[in-house]
């Protein structure tokens, strides 16, 4: 087993230069080469017919160079091109940047080439993304591997170390699958799918290996996850006894029954909270869901056991909402709430500071401001972190660090299922809201063209008269820009006011207003003063004004699927019928795909899905260096079936004899690091 491990540069035919070259792939030793995961495949034994490709369409194509050409354009950018000829056309393959392809590719050569199609019939050409000269060494494969190169190092050479080490070495690779469990779940050998991974005998093979190597990973994953939470100390933390009947006071006076989710989620967090243990906890719920009354119910009893608690939001906007419905709630029981946030002036600043600290103030409610260091509380029992994924790792962690070891509630909007979260989320414990309060009308979606924005207009202000509807217009920037033709809020909000709307009152609100004159205007809209709010992008979360029914968002193109869900989030809060617009002419493919998921779905679940899907689990958490993204084979969103069986797999075995694995484990997770808890 030694062997996996051993440098790689003492292999036989890898000298100090090769390994070298390795290196900079991130490849040590045997163990990393095996799972240098091609990145594509020729599938040679089915080529397309080059007349039959398709102007757009991506194609591979096996013929003979009927001849070459090298070129350099107006800016000095050197074109390669090719001739390739097969029985039924010819195709000019073109190469960009690569010189050197002169003295590789030459006439009377069989080649494969892959890219995309441009052109039409009888002139087409072919921008290579792929390429490969076919020679006797190669002939009789039909699937090869396309590796990840790195300067020196050829496809053809990587090939053959790969199979050298297939051969020579692969028996070294321990199976951790007892043959019950491979039969159970209808996996394949470890050996077996590492050979059919980098050669695969066909697509079926492939399948197969690609199916064990990705549970493979997951469990690695799902097992390097249990040793950190051995080695961990359980952290001890704050029972919260209470003292006072104001948890119960409140559940007697809430305007609202709690939903049967929301019920079951508060116990949830009680009963972390009474434990000694420290609660790590994360809430999934939709928009919409009620994840604001939760919070609070958490923080009463944080306060009736003694204690402070705080709530962090990432919006001037939604900490304002979020002190006055808190202070709303307690508004019969002696609990003071504060609130602190970029825009308190100094002197009430520092006022707020003493009475923090001698213990006068008992929730404290705000935005990053909360985690400057002078912020100290006198005894802070619960922590509570709204929309998280719109805060840093670092800056969630900070305010958990507040305090003695407070109890930690993060909150988010755009829920992943269950066990995902379990996975992604590490050592934290779930809860999920999967249920919306009762008598909550599905927001209608429908996607506007630009052309057709005036109509929405039309209908917003018939809305207005009829229902005495109130409308959000959402726009992406706050002023024209030269770079980028975006309707501006400022002027969309005067064209309107001009136009359409000049007898509606009609409000604007963006980023760059003082605090005091976005309360005033939030203010004036939810007293139904104003009934069409213009807005950048500044109420994308959180904010709550239940008579608001209409939502407009102008260049819906522009965002993603989570903002667009957040947004649509803010109307389709009470009884009434709401609806949301979406205006927009996409330019991409993907672009006005998202905006038909909008129309046809309103699950948050389902919507963060798709989103994870188009944009990667990197963009999508925002954390780079995440283990997860050490997962080669495995697929964060294609595999949810594998990432079960994996959770099964580690909760029913016994891994006691498997410490073998932790050489494995953290070979393969370099750079383990979790999203949230530190
Ligand atoms: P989110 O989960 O998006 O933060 P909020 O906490 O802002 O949602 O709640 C959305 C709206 O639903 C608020 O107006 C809130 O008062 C209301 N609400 C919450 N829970 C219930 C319930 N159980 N029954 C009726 N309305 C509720
Ligand atoms: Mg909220």
């Amino acid at each position: 087993m030694e062997h996996l491990f051993q440098d790689i540069q003492y292999l036989k035919g890898i000298g100090p230069k090769r390994s070298q070259q390795f290196k900079r792939l991130g490849v040590d030793n045997i163990f990393d080469l095996l799972w240098h995961v091609p990145r594509a495949y020729f599938n040679r034994s089915n080529p397309d017919k080059i007349k039959s490709l398709v102007h757009g369409e991506p194609a591979a194509v096996r013929g003979v160079v009927k001849g070459t050409h090298s070129s350099r354009s107006r800016r000095g950018m050197n074109i390669f091109k090719a001739l390739v000829q097969d029985d039924s056309g010819a195709v000019t393959a073109v190469w960009f940047n690569q010189p050197f392809l002169a003295g590789i590719i030459t006439s009377g050569q069989e080649i494969f080439v892959s890219g995309k199609v441009k052109g039409t019939q009888g002139a087409w050409e072919l921008n290579v993304s792929e390429y490969e000269v076919l020679d006797e060494s190669s002939q009789h494969i039909d699937v090869l591997p396309i590796y990840t190169l790195t300067e020196g190092l050829s496809q053809k050479a990587l090939r053959a170390i790969m199979m050298n080490i297939l051969t020579e070495y692969l028996h070294h690779y321990p199976e951790i699958l007892g043959e019950e469990i491979k039969k159970q779940y209808d996996v394949c050998d470890i050996a077996f799918a590492f050979h059919n991974l980098h050669f695969p005998q066909d697509g079926k093979a492939y399948l197969r290996a690609r199916k064990r190597l990705a549970l493979e990973e997951l469990l690695l994953f799902q097992l390097s996850l249990r040793l950190e939470q051995a080695k961990s100390q359980p952290q001890s933390s704050i029972v919260h006894i209470e003292k006072t009947d104001l948890v119960q006071d409140m559940r007697d006076k809430l305007p609202f029954e709690l939903t049967q989710a929301q019920a079951k989620v508060v116990d949830e967090i009680y009963y972390d909270m009474e434990s000694p243990r420290r609660m790590n906890r994360l809430l999934q719920g939709d928009v919409g869901s009620g994840k604001t009354i939760v919070a609070a119910l958490a923080m009463a009893r944080a306060v009736a056991s003694g204690f402070q608690a705080a709530i962090m939001a990432p919006t001037e906007i939604l900490a304002e909402q979020h002190y006055l419905s808190i202070n709303r709630l307690f508004n019969h029981h002696e609990v003071v709430v504060a609130r602190l946030t970029g825009s308190t002036s100094m002197g009430e600043r520092r006022m707020i500071l003493e009475a923090l600290a001698s213990g006068q103030i008992d929730i404290l409610v705000g935005t990053h401001a909360l985690i400057q260091e002078d912020v100290q509380f006198w005894r802070l029992g619960l922590a509570v972190i709204d929309e998280q994924h719109r805060f840093g790792v670092k800056q969630r962690a900070l305010l958990g660090l507040k305090g003695d070891m407070p109890d930690v509630l993060v909150m988010t909007a755009t829920p992943i299922p269950r066990t995902l979260a379990l996975t992604v989320y590490g050592d934290l414990s779930v809860s999920i809201i999967d249920e919306m309060p009762p008598g909550r009308k599905t927001v209608q979606t429908i996607f506007v063209r630009n052309s057709d924005g005036n109509k929405v207009y039309d209908f917003i202000s018939s809305q207005i008269d009829e229902n005495a509807a109130q409308a959000y217009i959402v726009c992406p920037l706050v002023e024209e820009s030269e770079k980028q033709d975006l309707i501006a809020a400022v002027t969309l909000y005067e064209e309107l006011r001009e136009d359409v709307f000049a007898d509606i009152q009609v409000g604007l609100i963006h980023g760059r207003l003082k605090a005091a004159e976005k309360e005033y205007i939030m203010e004036r809209f939810k007293q139904g003063e104003v009934q069409v709010l213009v807005s950048t992008t500044v109420i994308e979360v959180g904010v709550d004004v239940p008579a608001a029914t209409i939502m407009v968002v102008v260049h819906a193109e522009r965002f993603g699927l989570s903002q667009l869900h957040q947004l649509r989030g803010r109307v389709g809060r009470g009884n009434k019928q709401s609806y949301c617009f979406l205006i927009g002419d996409p330019h991409t493919e993907d672009g006005y795909k998202r905006l038909r998921i909008m129309e046809k779905t309103n699950d948050g679940f389902k919507l963060a899905q798709h989103d994870l899907m188009i944009r990667g689990a990197g963009e999508f958490w925002g954390v780079k260096q995440h283990g997860l993204n050490q997962l080669k084979v495995a697929s964060l969103v294609k595999d949810q079936k594998l990432i079960e069986t994996s959770q099964r797999l580690v909760e029913n075995l016994n891994w006691a004899n498997c410490n073998y694995l932790e050489n494995y484990i953290n070979r393969k997770f370099k750079k383990t690091q979790h999203i949230a808890g530190n």
